[in-house]
């Protein structure tokens, strides 16, 4: 018989049959039990659902040869112990209508069956009631007796040799030190929701986290984070329970600087469990557009605590996805408080030993190196602050910093909004600690100032960008730009392609006070450009030749107000003082000011920094002052 004649053969008398219990476990099991993380997850889980004050983690060889997690919960009551290892055994719900307001970890009540059905289980418990603990070991199919054991108040899982019985998942693990990473990933993750909780955990005999109980929820992500980063977070927070949407929010999250490749910075939590949330992780992109490069994630740690009811749990075996009721709701909260903790705050990021990102030793109770900037001018006011200051410094200043179409944009828009009545808080907003009077430019390309924490480093040119492109885009918001006609249309060369899609942008184009026309199946005329760029002597050609080649990108809508913001930035990018420009001091005093009106100044329309800060602090550690 040649080979899989058999198997056909079988195939045909195949029965149905019901799985051995084992098989049912290991079939879960797949699903809770990837990795010793996954262990890790579903220990601790229990031990805060069980009320624990304090939860310790030891890992041998990144947990594949033992994992071993000890509370000092309410321990299981001795009749309870063999059920603890039965499927589907929990004591969190007992009714379907408790799937609606799931307020622990856990709740199907497989965890433990699983992982007993792929290692090697101890469960040591004692609960307040008893004066000693319960004994309890399963290996694979084989559960023990419950014996009677010395133990403290509380419970030990140890889980050894994880898949033993199981080959074809064991090798699935990675490297031990791969596995240990995630082992340590988990355990943060959960220390960062849970601040009330202490930690400990060691690997191989290391002690690697230790982190006591009882911390303030801002204490308990700088002990995680690194404290070294204290001043480059933001708080958040949002309070909408009031208003019967249920959803209140806190976070901290990381200036700019902080802003990582991948999504693993993200922290995001629901009534304190780990979740992963494509909603939450838009909110948060968004929240950022401008201040970070695209394809970059802002670090953060987010907490969601609502009604249990109006989000649905149930739709992940490892409960790390959610269906919220209102997701729009959620998206809007994140991103609203977010966008606020940040343009309050001043995201120039600090220079420190180890450069970007990590910053001084953190102290407790010098907490704020992150100060709102006091007396800066917010929404309306900072409307009239543009208009108030470039009335005052326009006739004074020359050529490349001058705003005449501006002002009188702004002027006509702003008089036309909000009578003029309050311009009170102007000349206070301009009271601001203002920039040293002599400014230093530094090869023609940075500015070095000062303000009240240290000494500021500007770039020239991602400053003067950031600048342009706010006020192009309220420019635009107050009617298309002014545009100029040519005499001679300037001749572009184009593909038959852009010809064709000239049409689609034409709507674009008038926006920004751009006409072009087809002088041939592959030559495009310009006939008129704006005022903006041609006073600054931006080539015509060049720029158009630019945003033909942006609209062939993927993705490119010209009639969103992504693809805007796009063209803007390219008008404000000519438009700005390139690095290797001189300029006079009265440009340099003026490019100075507009950094306290800009509402993203410490950074450019990209997301690169403006500026740099070298705090006197910093600069006291390094001349070995403090
Ligand atoms: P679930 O957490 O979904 O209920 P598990 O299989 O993880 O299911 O645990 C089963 C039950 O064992 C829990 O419902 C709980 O009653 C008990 N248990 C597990 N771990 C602990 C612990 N560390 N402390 C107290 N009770 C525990
Ligand atoms: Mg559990």
């Amino acid at each position: 018989m040649f080979p899989g004649a058999e198997r056909a053969d079988q195939s045909t008398t195949r029965r149905i049959r019901r799985l051995p219990e084992l098989l049912v476990n290991q079939i879960a099991a797949g699903e809770v039990v990837e990795r010793p993380a996954s262990v890790v997850k579903e220990l601790i889980d229990n031990a805060i659902d069980a009320g624990a004050t304090r939860i310790s983690v030891d890992l041998e060889r990144g947990g594949i040869e033992l994992v071993r997690v000890t509370d000092d919960g309410s321990g299981i009551p001795p009749d309870d112990v063999p059920l603890a290892l039965a499927p589907h055994a929990t004591s969190k719900i007992a009714v379907a209508e408790d799937l609606d307001r799931i307020a622990t970890m856990g709740f199907r009540g497989e965890a433990l069956a699983s992982i007993a059905s792929v290692s090697r289980l101890s469960l040591r418990t004692r609960s307040r009631e008893q004066p000693g603990a319960s004994l309890l070991e399963a290996e694979g199919e084989i559960v023990g007796a419950v014996q009677p054991a010395p133990g403290a108040v509380g419970t030990s899982v140890i889980v050894r040799n994880l898949f033993f019985n199981t080959p074809a998942r064991r090798k699935f693990l990675r490297t031990q030190g791969t596995e240990q990473g995630h082992c340590l990933d988990v355990i943060r993750e959960l220390a960062l929701s849970h601040p009330a909780i202490g930690f400990c955990a060691t690997t191989d005999g290391r002690a690697v986290l230790d982190l006591p109980p009882n911390q303030s929820p801002r204490e308990r992500v700088l002990a995680v984070m690194g404290k070294e980063l204290a001043e480059q977070f933001v708080e958040s927070s949002a309070d909408e329970m009031s208003d019967a949407r249920g959803l209140a929010l806190w976070g901290m999250v990381g200036l700019p600087v902080l802003a990582r490749a991948t999504a693993k910075c993200q922290h995001v939590f629901l009534n304190g469990r780990p979740i992963r949330d494509k909603t939450i992780q838009h909110a948060l992109r968004e929240a950022y557009r401008g201040l970070i490069e695209p394809g970059r994630y802002p670090t953060a740690v987010i907490m969601l605590e609502m009604d249990p009811g109006a989000v649905d749990v149930n739709v992940h075996p490892a409960k790390a996805e959610v269906r919220f009721r209102d997701g729009s709701m959620v998206h809007g909260t994140v991103l609203r408080s977010v966008r606020e903790a940040l343009s309050a705050a001043d995201l120039t990021p600090s220079v420190n030993s180890a450069g970007f990102g990590a910053a001084r030793g953190y102290r407790p109770g010098e907490e704020t190196a992150i100060l709102p900037r006091e007396g800066a001018p917010t929404g309306e006011a900072r409307a009239n602050a543009f208009v108030e200051f470039f009335a005052r410094t326009v006739p004074e200043t020359a050529g490349r910093l001058s705003y005449d179409a501006i002002r009188d944009a702004m002027n006509k828009d702003v008089a036309a909004a909000a009578p003029a009545e309050q311009p009170a808080p102007v000349s206070q907003a301009m009271e601001v600690p203002r920039p040293a009077d002599r400014l230093l430019q530094v090869h023609n390309s940075y500015v070095v100032t000062q303000d009240e924490q240290g000494l500021v480093i500007v770039d020239q040119h991602a400053l003067h960008e950031r600048v342009m492109f706010e006020h192009l885009l309220a420019r635009v918001g107050a009617g298309d730009l002014e545009s100029q006609r040519m005499l001679m249309p300037a001749v572009v060369p184009a593909t038959t392609r852009q010809v064709e899609r000239l049409q689609e942008l034409a709507p674009l184009l008038k926006r920004i006070g751009v006409v072009l026309e087809p002088l041939g199946p592959a030559v495009i005329g310009v006939q008129a450009f704006p005022t903006f760029l041609f006073d600054r002597g931006v080539d015509e050609a060049e720029f158009v030749q630019g945003i033909l080649e942006k609209t062939d990108d993927e993705g490119f809508v010209p009639g969103g107000e992504e693809a805007l913001a796009e063209v803007l930035d390219m008008m404000a990018c000519k438009a700005a003082v390139k690095a290797g420009n001189h300029l006079s001091d009265q440009e340099l005093r003026d490019l100075l000011k507009m950094r306290d009106l800009v509402e993203r100044g410490s950074n450019c329309p990209h997301g690169r920094p403006t500026s740099i800060r070298l705090t006197i602090r910093e600069l006291e550690r390094r001349f070995g002052r403090s």
